[in-house]
């Protein structure tokens, strides 16, 4: 069978997904090992029995709602491929927010800098790459996801360093950002039950309190770790902007802004501490 024709009846195998024609492209070029260019070039080649069958396998779990990261263990978050696995979130589009917002703080070139809730190290693995004479930190609760950050770390040559604890319990000395996508959603929340969510890990995705816990926590906890001027950047839920600005302002920090997603949504609060008042 021809590759156009396969990817056409996969299409239509995988009416539930919201993106049926990326990802019938995105598992058959998992299984050819080959570019989603190389299957537009050559898309009269037939395939042999072999590919169709593995093909078949990730078809089969896709239309049983896997995430296609988890099928083919990876994901591309700011241009690069991270490795996924069931221990961690899945990288968003949305949280390249944060990091183009990052890269644009006046911060010192050696900036040290510390990632909250790591899970795949999306976030701090790019920072790293992005600036690499600062000094990163990563640190997640899951000893499961630390080893899929670290090995994203590896596989990247990201000079960090990995930390197992709760958000800056363990981190020692003072920080010039602190950013975090901590778990952000309300147990109640439907979304929940829907899409690729089902397949990550709960402790990554809801938080008591209307989803605030753990941002309140952090940001709590961040007011005496930063150095004097020094960044606090939290990921949050489309209708918490006002919430986490409060819980920002609450905790001394001035500069207060909420940027928005690609969508136009609040998705990014950050804020600046001040230790000593002019
Ligand atoms: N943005 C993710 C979602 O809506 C949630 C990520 C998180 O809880 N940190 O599915």
């Amino acid at each position: 069978m021809r590759i156009d024709a396969v990817l056409r009846d996969a299409r239509r195998r995988l009416t539930s997904s919201p993106s049926a024609a990326l990802d019938a492209e995105l598992l058959l070029c998992h299984v050819l090992a080959k570019t989603r260019t190389w299957l537009f070039t050559w898309s009269d080649r037939e395939l042999d029995a072999n590919q169709l069958a593995a093909f078949e396998v990730l078809l089969a779990r896709r239309e049983a709602g896997e995430p296609v990261a988890h099928l083919t263990g990876e994901r591309e978050f700011f241009g690069r491929p991270f490795r996924v696995t069931a221990d961690t979130l899945i990288p968003r589009p949305d949280t390249e927010t944060l990091i183009d917002v990052a890269l644009t703080l006046p911060l010192p070139a050696q900036a040290k800098v510390v990632d909250l809730g790591t899970g795949s190290g999306a976030i701090g693995v790019t920072l790293a790459l992005e600036n690499p004479d600062w000094q990163v930190t990563l640190v997640d609760l899951s000893n499961a996801a630390l080893q899929v950050a670290q090995s994203n770390a590896r596989q990247f040559s990201a000079k960090v360093q990995c930390l197992q604890g709760s958000w800056l319990s363990f981190c020692e000395g003072r920080f010039d950002l602190i950013v975090s996508n901590p778990p952000y959603i309300d147990a109640a929340d439907h979304h929940l039950d829907e899409g690729d969510v089902r397949f990550e890990p709960r402790s990554a995705l809801v938080a008591e309190n209307h989803g605030l816990a753990d941002l309140s926590e952090i940001v709590r906890q961040a007011s005496g770790k930063l150095v004097d001027g020094g960044w606090l950047m939290l990921e949050h839920g489309f209708e918490q902007g006002e919430a986490v600005r409060a819980l920002l302002g609450e905790a001394g920090f001035h500069d207060v802004r909420t940027e928005l997603d690609l969508g136009g949504n609040d998705r990014v609060t950050l804020g600046r501490i001040a230790l000593t008042s002019s």
